[in-house]
């Protein structure tokens, strides 16, 4: 049996579509999108266009090491977003997976004490999560291979270091 869940950019595309449908449909018309660097990023691209939201916001996590290995917690790195630009808002908080589900739920945490309301969507969600996204287009337990980050690094093929 595969050891791994595989998303291909193909079926990226249809996940992206079906998750935003998923928060058209339930009513919700979030204000922000902000995705959490760097996972988050691409999918909070694609959702917030799918709802045409034109404010796209960032936060900057750093948590995992390395396959299934973490940092003791997630950190928020720099540059730090002014929360006050959330004010009364509301934010939909978009991520590649909930895992632990830690760094979604600090992500949520910090922004809802500024937003007016805040929701959170991510493409996959394990069952060990501690916050439950309000929407996930899959469920997996296994490690998940997204398109942009299993592929190797691209580096310059002509051999010139720093030009
Ligand atoms: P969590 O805080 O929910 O444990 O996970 C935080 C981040 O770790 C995710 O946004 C993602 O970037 C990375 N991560 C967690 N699980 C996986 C996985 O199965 N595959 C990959 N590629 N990254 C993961």
């Amino acid at each position: 049996m595969d050891d791994r869940e595989i998303l291909t950019w193909h079926t990226y595309g249809t996940a992206v579509r079906e998750l935003a449908q998923s928060v058209a449909d339930s009513g919700f018309a979030p204000d922000i999108v902000l995705g959490i660097a760097r996972g988050g990023l691409i999918p909070a691209g694609s959702v917030a266009y799918a709802l045409d939201c034109k404010n796209l916001f960032t936060m900057n996590v750093e948590f995992y090491t390395g396959v299934g290995t973490t940092r003791d917690e997630p950190t928020l790195l720099p540059p730090f977003l002014d929360l006050a630009e959330l004010n009364d808002l509301s934010v939909l908080v978009v991520d590649d997976v909930a895992d632990s589900g830690k760094t979604l739920e600090l992500v949520a945490r910090v922004c809802s004490e500024h937003a007016g309301e805040v929701r959170s969507a991510v493409i996959y969600e394990k069952p060990r999560t501690i916050l439950a996204p309000d929407y996930a287009w899959r469920r997996t337990d296994k490690w998940i291979n997204f398109p942009w980050s299993s592929e190797p690094v691209i580096t310059s093929r002509t051999g010139v270091l720093d030009a």
